[in-house]
């Protein structure tokens, strides 16, 4: 993945948390037995990229509620691609604008109008209009203050913990996925999904969309542009999907259970779906790169 040079940056949609939450205890806690998100089932590692929202929307959580104070003075530093090409701090801002000015554009273009979401970098442990988020809980969105939350260090994570190859495109993607989330929210579709787990609940479907909408993104990555008109990105390789999809495979339900969790791949308690299906679902995307593709909803194939 190539971001354009000259392209400029909108540190704006990115807060910077850092050091300023609860300290302590933080780190990454697998196993997470002690993690009380109600709804039970969840595979302990499975809270990897899980979504907060069924445990905490409507939960009465108050938004805007972080604790600490931000400190922008890195990441304002942002201000080109070229710095997006060698800073993480700053490729994740781009990716971010990038993600943003996607669905943006999209939603205008079917008449809609789409609220940008803050992404709050954090380290440790965040409180959040959801509750509080911590650093083994994996990335995520929280629909009542509308935030997509992430400790950088769950990237290098993936590499450790799960054997993901990595790459600096899997962090578009796990960014994206979030953002899906969030399009979700706009949209409506996370209301009512219910509570359970397994194969084919509302839960799965609503993170296999997520996937797909994260791989709509990826294939309109080089043509969307930024704040200045220029393509953000200038460059998404074969390698770059590929990559994408290697993390897919090692965050799917039956992957964590078997490889991270008891052993016993029990399908009654997925919340994500299968490593397949998590793949199947960003292909779609990518290959459509039309978000209508994305409706897990209706079907009895989820690949
Ligand atoms: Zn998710």
């Amino acid at each position: 993945m190539q971001f354009n040079d000259d392209a400029d940056l909108d540190t704006s949609q990115v807060q910077d948390y850092r050091g300023s939450g609860g300290g302590g205890g933080g780190g990454f806690g697998f196993p997470l037995g002690g993690l009380a998100l109600g709804g039970g089932g969840i595979g302990i590692v499975g809270l990897v990229l899980w979504l907060v929202i069924s445990h905490f929307a409507g939960g009465g959580g108050s938004p805007n509620q972080l604790s600490g104070q931000p400190n922008n003075s890195t990441i304002n530093q942002c201000k080109t691609g070229a710095q997006a090409n060698t800073s993480q701090d700053c490729r994740d801002v781009a990716l971010v604008n990038s993600i943003q000015a996607y669905w943006q554009d999209q939603f205008s273009r079917s008449g809609k109008t789409y609220r940008k979401a803050t992404t709050i970098f954090f380290t440790n442990r965040q409180q959040t209009g959801c509750g509080t988020g911590t650093t083994g809980m994996g990335p995520f969105y929280c629909p009542a203050d509308q935030h997509v939350y992430i400790d950088l260090s769950f990237f290098k994570e993936l590499q450790t913990k799960f054997g993901a190859t990595g790459g600096p495109f899997v962090e578009g993607y796990v960014l994206a996925h979030e953002y899906g989330h969030h399009v979700q929210n706009l949209l409506g579709t996370s209301k009512n999904i219910g509570k359970g787990s397994g194969a084919t609940s509302g839960s799965v479907r609503l993170e296999l969309q997520a996937d797909c909408y994260a791989g709509v993104w990826a294939n309109h990555a080089t043509s969307t542009p930024a704040s200045n008109g220029k393509p953000l990105i200038t460059n998404v390789s074969q390698q770059d999907i590929a990559n994408a999809l290697d993390t897919a495979s090692r965050i799917g339900d039956d992957f964590i259970q078997k490889n991270l969790g008891s052993g016993q791949v029990n399908s009654g308690s997925f919340t994500h779906g299968t490593s397949a299906q998590r793949q199947h679902w960003f292909t779609t995307g990518y290959q459509s790169g039309n978000p209508a593709s994305c409706d897990t909803f209706n079907t009895n194939d989820l690949g």
